[in-house]
C-alpha cells in the first residue's frame, strides 16, 4: 500500500466534500486541520490496519 494516499472527506462544519491528503506511514493517529473551505478546524480519526493494507477515516468537529 502506498504510503501517501487520499482520502475525500465532507467537512464537519460546512459540509463540503474536500479531499484529505494522508500519510499512512505514521501510522493510526488523530490531529487537527483547518477545512480548506470555511477554515474550521476538525478532528481527524485515521486507523491504519498495516496487516491488512486498509485504512479508515473518520472526521468530526473539533468543539463537539
Ligand atoms: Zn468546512
Amino acid at each position: 500500500m502506498e504510503p501517501l494516499q487520499e482520502a475525500e472527506i465532507s467537512c464537519p462544519s460546512c459540509w463540503e466534500t474536500i479531499e484529505l491528503s494522508l500519510d499512512l506511514s505514521a501510522g493510526s493517529q488523530t490531529y487537527t486541520e483547518d477545512c480548506p473551505v470555511c477554515c474550521q478546524p476538525m478532528l481527524v480519526r485515521l486507523q491504519v490496519d498495516e496487516d491488512e493494507g486498509t485504512f479508515n477515516v473518520d472526521v468530526e468537529a473539533e468543539n463537539g
